[in-house]
């Protein structure tokens, strides 16, 4: 089943063309990464599929529902309920600064006004234990490490229960050290089966942990398929060039 449909999605910045008749999907289950040089489109790829940038042209479907079909949106209210369906990580947290670590979690269920208190209370403090913060509910944003903070974008994402997480570069803010922390709870996101797409300059995430690589150069998708194919056995040369860099 597809969560995601793409087709023929165009997008430019004046005269810059950035996103050239892109089309793919994402079914259920699937762990997408999408690599490529910097420049290439892919954070206004993922932007466009949560509506933080409009398209000029093209379709996009979530679950069935039409986002933007032949380069016309749906109504707001039809867009509001379609983008709940997805939870977006972003490369600097963009954590609620005044808010605790647990009103961050809270917010959009509390917003969105389909669960109680009780329910929505339960959920982030099941949440806080899977990304190993329970205890630091009360927290702000400032005093916990890039790790830390990154853990807790994902859970603030997972609170809405959405179809598919979107990650942007997610550890490409982070120190070293860091990393290892946030890729593992994408890689324990990625054994229960929560369909992702994950931007990354991690070669070694992408290989190991997802099941599918999509290649992006100038706007364009090279190449897609299979981590050990692409990867491994890159079919097209600037595919080669960028893996090689
Ligand atoms: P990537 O995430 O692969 O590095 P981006 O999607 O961020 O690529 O950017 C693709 C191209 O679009 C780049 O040339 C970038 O400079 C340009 N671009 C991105 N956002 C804007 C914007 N808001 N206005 C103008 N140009 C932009
Ligand atoms: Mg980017």
């Amino acid at each position: 089943m597809a969560i995601i449909e793409v087709s023929n999605l165009k997008k430019s910045y004046g005269n810059l063309e950035v996103l050239k008749q892109i089309s793919f999907d994402v079914n259920k289950n699937d762990v997408v990464a999408v690599i490529g040089p910097s420049g290439s489109g892919k954070s206004t790829m993922l932007r466009s599929l949560v509506h933080l940038e409009k398209v000029d042209g093209g379709s996009i479907r979530v679950s069935g529902d039409d986002l933007v079909k032949d380069g016309v949106y749906s109504k707001p209210d039809e867009i509001k309920q379609i983008t709940t369906k997805m939870g977006m990580v972003f490369q600097h947290f963009n954590l609620f600064p005044h808010l605790t670590v647990k009103e961050n979690l809270e917010m959009a269920p509390r917003l969105a006004k389909r669960e109680s208190a009780s329910d929505i209370r339960k959920r982030s403090s099941e949440l806080l234990q899977k990304i190993g913060l329970t205890g630091r509910e009360s927290a702000y944003p400032a005093h916990l490490s890039g790790g830390q903070k990154q853990r807790v974008a994902i859970a603030r994402a997972l609170m809405m229960n959405p179809d598919i997480l979107l990650f942007d570069e997610p550890t490409s803010a982070l120190d070293p050290e860091l990393t290892g922390e946030v890729l593992q709870v994408m890689k324990d996101l990625a054994e229960e089966h929560m369909t992702m797409i994950v931007v990354t300059h991690e070669m070694g995430f992408a290989k190991e942990v997802a099941s599918r690589v999509i290649f992006m150069d100038n706007g364009e998708i090279i190449e897609s398929g299979h981590p050990s194919d692409v990867m491994t056995n890159p079919q097209f040369e600037r595919t080669k060039a960028f893996l090689n860099r």
